[in-house]
């Protein structure tokens, strides 16, 4: 028995701690919805009938977050995922020493649905130690000069002027593209206003007309985690800080903390959702095509298995759809939508540290450069018997070019430039792993970002179900970004059918 309508919302409205959709951001509407009737499909002129209420593509926390709702409501769901893994990006590498995670690591005080999720199914959190803090300076390597924290403000190399010389580079991006956000005091959906189209341009240019320098957006650029700040839409980067500063330190955890992770590792979170499901998920099911008839999706699969449902929630990112086809096609701006959004990139080289090289010449073990390596940082160890490890971080458009690498290309890459910047490292590091969330077919890469121009173009048709199909993932969230992202859309998708079909 399917829970009744008004009860569901009832019980959302808890599970999602008082965070329920604004209104003109609720679920498709009736006029984009196809009306679900008999449930049968003629497959090679064969009727056939769905084998499940809802199919649900993805293990991702969006995908599993929709089928949890589905199933409490007293859906028939079935999970089947491309991976031979749970979780999608978030996933904790169980094999490096100190378990890091390799994507979805910091959960905010303001990600209610998710941290209702984590007590729900009984885990626990802990206060992380971000990087780049006063326990972890960064040494910086700028124009080839290494400087460290202290020395920053004085640096003939410190673009900045006044109190702004306090800042360190790798807070250039957040602190300044937030600094008078136009989105301060606004909604979380305000960014889909029309009234702020014209910040819809490249970052550079939103930057310079500010008054921000060439050396000083140079820097910024460094860390941005997306396709370079020429190529990303300003309002991407505000959107970012403004939900990242919505509650503008007022929102912490009871002991005062903005972010924590999940004890043993973020991964036990997707582990423990796909245990509580009735239907075991399916792994290794690449969802190669949908084909929708009669009121039946039927959902093929690369390995020749097919399942048919009523309804289909789709996480896949957008841009891995570009490989999916669609019967009936998608047409029109979501078509162009999911030809041209792309997802930021990074490449992490994992590495076991034999010899503490920061010893051997005396500077701060964490490097930050505006150079082709970016970032090398120990890792902060989660049990004092761990042995050293670290990783090189690169991302933005300086990740790209590790797309044509093999991940040993990848590991003399990175040794070869960490050893001119850093001589101490050689000799002292051991290959553990590459990871990158774009490095199998499954992963379009780290989170989406807007290009130039595409907010206003695309930002509003991202959630359209097509058919029977519903769409979810964090590219389609309105309100939040990344992890809480993904748990917004699930919810999104999983009201749709609740309420429309
Ligand atoms: C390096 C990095 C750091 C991050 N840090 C943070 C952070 O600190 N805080 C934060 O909130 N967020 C962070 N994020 C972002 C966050 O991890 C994601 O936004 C979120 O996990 C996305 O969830 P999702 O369900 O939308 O997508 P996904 O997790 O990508 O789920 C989609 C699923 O679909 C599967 N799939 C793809 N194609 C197919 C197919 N054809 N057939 C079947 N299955 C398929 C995939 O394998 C995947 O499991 C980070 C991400 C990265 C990469």
């Amino acid at each position: 028995m399917k829970t009744n309508r008004r009860k569901f919302i009832r019980g959302l409205a808890g599970a999602s701690a008082g965070l329920v959709l604004p209104i003109g951001c609720a679920p498709g509407t009736k006029e984009e919805t196809t009306e679900s009737t008999a449930p049968s499909v003629h497959i090679k002129n064969k009727p056939v009938k769905a084998s499940h209420d809802v199919v649900v593509v993805g293990a991702g926390l969006s995908g599993l977050h929709a089928a949890m709702l589905l199933e409490e409501s007293g859906y028939d769901v079935q999970v089947i995922e491309g991976r031979q893994r749970l979780g999608g990006r978030v996933y904790t590498l169980q094999d490096v020493p100190g378990k890091p995670e390799a994507a979805g690591e910091y959960i905010g005080a303001n990600y209610a649905r998710m941290i209702n999720t984590v007590n729900k199914l009984g885990l626990e959190m802990h206060n992380p130690d971000v990087g780049g803090g006063p326990n972890r300076p960064w040494l910086y390597n700028i124009q080839g000069q290494y400087i460290n924290a202290e020395n920053w403000e004085s640096h003939q190399l410190n673009p900045l002027e006044g109190e702004d010389r306090r800042l360190l580079p790798h807070r250039f991006l957040s602190t300044i593209s937030h600094r008078d956000n136009p989105l301060q005091g606004k909604p979380l959906n305000a960014w889909l206003e029309p009234e702020y189209h014209k910040y819809d341009i490249p970052h550079d240019q939103y930057l310079r007309a500010k008054g921000v320098n060439e050396e000083t957006i140079n820097l910024m650029n460094v860390v941005i985690h997306a396709g370079g700040i020429h190529n990303t839409s300003a309002m991407n980067e505000l959107r970012r800080y403004h939900v990242m500063n919505f509650s503008d330190g007022k929102l912490s955890f009871p002991d005062g903390t903005s972010w924590k992770m999940i004890k043993g590792g973020n991964s036990l979170l997707p582990e423990a959702m796909a245990g509580s499901m009735k239907n075991k998920v399916q792994l290794g099911r690449t969802v190669v095509g949908f084909k929708e008839q009669d009121g039946v999706v039927q959902v093929s699969c690369a390995d020749g298995s097919e399942y048919t449902a009523k309804q289909v929630v789709c996480s896949i990112p957008i841009s891995v759809l570009r490989n999916v086809t669609f019967e009936p096609y998608i047409t029109g701006i979501t078509k162009e939508a999911i030809d041209q959004m792309d997802y930021g990139l990074s490449v992490q080289a994992h590495f076991l540290i034999k010899e503490p090289f920061w010893e051997q010449d005396g500077m701060d073990a964490n490097m930050w450069t505006d150079g082709l390596l970016e970032r090398f940082a120990v890792r902060t160890k989660r049990n004092k018997n761990d042995p050293e490890s670290g990783l090189a971080f690169i991302n933005g458009p300086e990740s790209l070019k590790f797309r044509l690498m093999s991940d040993d290309q990848v590991f003399t890459y990175v040794e070869n430039k960490l050893a001119e910047l850093r001589p101490s490292t050689k000799g002292k590091l051991e290959r553990l792993m590459i990871q990158s969330c774009e490095r199998d077919i499954h992963g379009a890469g780290d989170w989406v970002y807007w290009q130039p121009g595409q907010v206003k173009k695309f930002a509003n048709h991202m959630r359209k179900n097509h058919g029977n199909i519903h769409f979810c993932g964090e590219h389609t969230a309105i309100m939040e970004r990344g992890m809480e992202g993904a748990f917004e859309s699930g919810e999104r998708a999983a009201l749709d059918i609740i309420l429309n079909a």
